[in-house]
């Protein structure tokens, strides 16, 4: 904290403690299933951990925290055990603590800040927030009142975390909100992206069916760009637009072979995995067919996923990198997993060519080590091909996860609206507003492959700014382009 010591409120907190471990699955034991790997705290161990908590006047972590949950209000409710009172507290901010408290990567954010974390472990701030969002699922929730109906209409498109976020504020601020998602299933990556054992589906679902008990009405299977365009949106009656429609093009490496069977883009692995259960077949419909040997190409949350996803199928399953164990962009504890249950890593090496055997399958690749030479502009460590220096490896199956794209269906659709080109995202500017009046845009689709809550904190930061232009506005006038 700049110059400013945290005075303790809280005479039970000392610097420098160890914070409280959360109970997880054991690696042999968990490699074997797919329910969730952290088990969470319990009342004993959540109460252990708040007591850590310095209570600061001047709270750093709340800064890092792009929704800015009132983070040592909430954990002093914990200390004095009135529960709702905390969860009502996280959810004047969050409507989506259960999830943030999972796979936030709080690392980096909030704990990143804490106080504590100087001298020791910072306070756990995301396994207290899960501790009251699970506490609330068991025992129940109020509704929070709304403010009086304002008469504007707003449509939100894509049910991912920049949407949810978005479209809760919304509509709690008096307008009334549809929710447009294409997918069977809301919550976008939260749902079809990140494995059941990190992040179960039927605690997603209780957060979207929290978003639409504040009355947004989600309509699921709606594609926008294909049922209705945005201009036509604007044209039904909508007053304002959200974009939240994420970043779910694959990347491919564009490498010879690539179209090969067993070689599968990390979308349609996870979507077949999570979304359509393939790891229960024959007792869901979908099949997945994977190999023994399995390769995943990438180093990030989506990689990893693939990873621990695959080792949970049988495979034996290599992670190839092209940086080294440094850069690897994947939150530490879920290397730390991944490791734990088996994966073994192969850095600085990128894929060149992919072979098959008569019936078109992946047999083995080709690859080239790489050496990481000058940090790029944004200060990232780059890397380089070392010559001749091309090696083979037997694989029955590659996941190929290094990044993904807008889909590009919105940005086509819509007459104006201004996109980079060359990473197809819409461009906005920090509070969201895009280039067409009316039109705002967050998450992923602007700001290409990011986080949850990056992702929560734009859509925050647009529905604010959806706000003021709703009521400057008066009645809908031409929604045609001129800024905002
Ligand atoms: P999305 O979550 O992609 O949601 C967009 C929604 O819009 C989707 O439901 C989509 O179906 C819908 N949509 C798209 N086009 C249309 C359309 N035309 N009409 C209607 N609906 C549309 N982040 C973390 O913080 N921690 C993690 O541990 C983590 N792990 C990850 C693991 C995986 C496997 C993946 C893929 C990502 C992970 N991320 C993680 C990243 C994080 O999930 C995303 O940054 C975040 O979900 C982006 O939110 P979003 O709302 O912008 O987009
Ligand atoms: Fe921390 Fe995420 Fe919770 Fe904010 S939402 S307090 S960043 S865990
Ligand atoms: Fe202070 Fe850390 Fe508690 Fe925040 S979580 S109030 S920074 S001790």
């Amino acid at each position: 904290m700049e110059g400013n010591e945290p005075e303790m409120k809280n005479p039970r907190a000392k610097g420098g403690d160890e914070d409280v471990e959360m109970p997880r699955q054991t690696p042999k034991e968990r490699v074997k299933n797919f329910s969730e790997v952290a088990l969470g705290y319990d009342e004993e161990m959540a109460i252990r951990e708040a007591k850590r908590c310095l209570q600061c006047k001047n709270p750093q972590c709340r800064k890092g925290c792009p929704v800015d949950v009132p983070i040592p209000e909430f954990i002093d409710c914990i200390l004095k055990g009135k529960y709702d009172e905390g969860i009502a507290v996280i959810k004047t901010k969050n409507s989506l603590p259960a999830v943030c408290g999972r796979v936030c990567p709080q690392e980096n954010q909030c704990q990143m800040r804490c106080v504590k974390g100087k001298k020791g472990d910072p306070v756990n701030i995301g396994r207290l927030e899960r501790f009251l969002a699970d506490w609330e699922r068991e025992h129940g929730g109020k509704i929070p009142e709304k403010a009086p109906p304002t008469g504007r209409k707003v449509a939100v498109i894509g049910a991912g975390p920049a949407g949810l976020t978005a479209a809760s504020d919304l509509v709690r601020l008096g307008h009334e909100v549809t929710l447009f998602e294409a997918l069977h299933v809301g919550g976008g990556v939260l749902s079809y992206g990140i494995p059941e054992f990190r992040l179960p589906k039927k605690i997603v679902q209780n957060e979207i069916g929290y978003v639409q008990k504040l009355g947004v009405d989600l309509r699921l299977g709606n594609l926008i760009g294909r049922i209705h365009t945005i201009p036509e949106l604007l044209e039904q009656g909508y007053d304002a637009i959200f974009i939240g429609s994420g970043a779910g093009l694959p990347q491919w490496t564009g490498c010879p072979g690539e179209n090969l069977g067993g070689i599968y883009s990390a979308n349609e692995f996870l979507i077949r995995v999570n979304l359509m259960k393939a790891y229960n077949f024959p007792e869901q419909d979908t099949p997945i067919r994977i190999g023994k040997h399995v390769v995943v190409i990438g180093g990030g949350n989506v990689a990893m996923d693939c990873a621990r996803i695959s080792m949970r199928l049988g495979a034996k399953v290599c992670l190839n990198y092209r940086r080294s164990r440094n850069e690897l962009p994947a939150r530490r504890e879920e290397i730390e997993n991944a490791e734990e249950e088996g994966l073994m890593c192969n850095f600085l090496n990128a894929p060149v060519e992919f072979f098959g055997d008569d019936k078109g399958w992946v047999r083995s690749m080709k690859c080239a080590n790489m050496e990481l030479t000058e940090p790029d502009a944004t200060g990232r460590q780059a890397c380089k091909v070392i010559p001749d220096s091309e090696f083979d490896m037997d694989t029955d199956t590659v996941i190929v996860a290094i990044g993904q794209t807008p889909n590009p269906i919105i940005q086509r659709t819509t007459e104006g609206l201004v996109t980079d080109p060359r990473r197809g995202i819409i461009i906005v500017d920090p509070e969201g507003r895009t280039n067409l009046k009316g039109v705002f845009a967050g998450g992923d689709v602007a700001t290409g492959a990011a986080t949850v809550i990056s992702a929560m904190g734009a859509g925050k930061r647009a529905a604010k700014a959806m706000h003021e232009y709703l009521m400057d506005e008066g009645p809908r006038g031409d929604s045609s382009s001129n800024g905002n």
